[in-house]
Order: C-alpha cells, then sequence, then structure tokens
C-alpha cells in the first residue's frame, strides 16, 4: 500500500511521519509528474487551504486529483485539507475540489487566538486528543455525510463515501488512530 502526501505546502512532513511510525510507504506529490505514480490513498494536510488551492492549480495538480477523489480514492484531509474538499464555503467566495458535500467555515474559532487543544469522542474510535490550529468547522452537512466528531456543538469531523474530513491535526498528537482508521479505508477498497 502507498499512501500520496500533498507536500506543497503546511504540515505534510507531520503526516509523514505518521505513516513512517506505522510502517506505510509513502510518496510526495509536488509537482505534475508525481501523480503518474501508482497510490491508493490521498493526504491532504494542513496549511493554508488559499495558497495550497492556488499552487494545485499553477502546478497542475488540480484537475486530476479532483477527478481521482471523484472516482473514490481514499482521502484523509485535515484543516486546510478539509478547507480544499468543502462544496461550499460560509466566508469565502473561492471553493476548490468541492467533493465534500459540507459547508465549511473557515478559521472559525478566530484567527490569532484560534488555536486549542480538546479531548472529545471521535466515531468509534473512543475520546481522542484534538489540536486546533486556526481551525475550520464545518456548520452544514448533507444528510449523506457522516458525522463522526463534534466540539462545542460544531462539526469537526466527517466522512462521506471515501473522504474523511476532520477541522483539527491528528499527525500533531501521538494518538495514530485516525490514520490507522484511514488505512484500513484505503486497505478494504
Ligand atoms: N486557517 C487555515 C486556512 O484557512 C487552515 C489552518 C490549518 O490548516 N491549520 O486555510
Amino acid at each position: 500500500m502507498t499512501i500520496a502526501v500533498l507536500a506543497i505546502q503546511g504540515a505534510f512532513a507531520e503526516h509523514e511521519a505518521v505513516l513512517t511510525r506505522l510502517g506505510v510507504d509513502f510518496i510526495e506529490l509536488r509537482q505534475r509528474r508525481d501523480l503518474e505514480q501508482h497510490y491508493d490513498g490521498l493526504i491532504l494536510p494542513g496549511g493554508e487551504s488559499t495558497v495550497q488551492g492556488k499552487l494545485l492549480r499553477e502546478l497542475n495538480l488540480f484537475d486530476k486529483l479532483k477527478d481521482q477523489i471523484v472516482k473514490g480514492l481514499p482521502t484523509l484531509a485535515t484543516c486546510a485539507g478539509l478547507i480544499l474538499l468543502a462544496k461550499q464555503l460560509s466566508n469565502d467566495t473561492l471553493t476548490h475540489f468541492g467533493t465534500l458535500p459540507v459547508t465549511v467555515k473557515r478559521n472559525a474559532y478566530g484567527r490569532q487566538l484560534g488555536s486549542f487543544y480538546t479531548e472529545e469522542d471521535f466515531g468509534d474510535l473512543g475520546r481522542l486528543p484534538m489540536t486546533f490550529i486556526r481551525a475550520p468547522y464545518i456548520e452544514a452537512a448533507s444528510p449523506k455525510v457522516r458525522v463522526l466528531a463534534k466540539v462545542n456543538g460544531n462539526i469537526v469531523g466527517v466522512k462521506y463515501i471515501n473522504q474523511i474530513g476532520i477541522s483539527f491535526h491528528p499527525e500533531l498528537n501521538d494518538d495514530t488512530s485516525i490514520h490507522q482508521m484511514f488505512l484500513e479505508m484505503v486497505y478494504n477498497q
């Protein structure tokens, strides 16, 4: 099994460290020719979604990656990655892949003071550590979307067919269960 990590901006190295810990092979997606390699799953890391969206288009990665996600490539998207997947943004006119039928609010906890740590239940995984950094949350989700986690009543984790979208940064804590859940999805694909 090989996981492709979008490595154009943001917290990709932290996701790669988790994959290394779990003994999973990965490749980095940095330029168009990287998309010619074989991979079974995709990680869209946190960072700055506006910059990532711009680079995805400039580097000519956008259309093929979107097509792969639409066709079922298992995808784990965290923070800015969730913003890239969202069909709608409540406080931004620009959308990106738009493959996940949710409405996301960027910088939903405020820009500067919006970073915090908490622990909450996540799907069937029990209570997990959650580190939020200028994070978005999900304001509304299509009934077809499974809500996995809420913090203070706001949705912070969802699953929709092959896409897992998370507001926080699971790669910044020692707990690897979200990555393992994603890898299981890739394995069962
Ligand atoms: N605030 C960032 C954005 O809007 C997301 C923050 C993050 O990925 N940690 O893209």
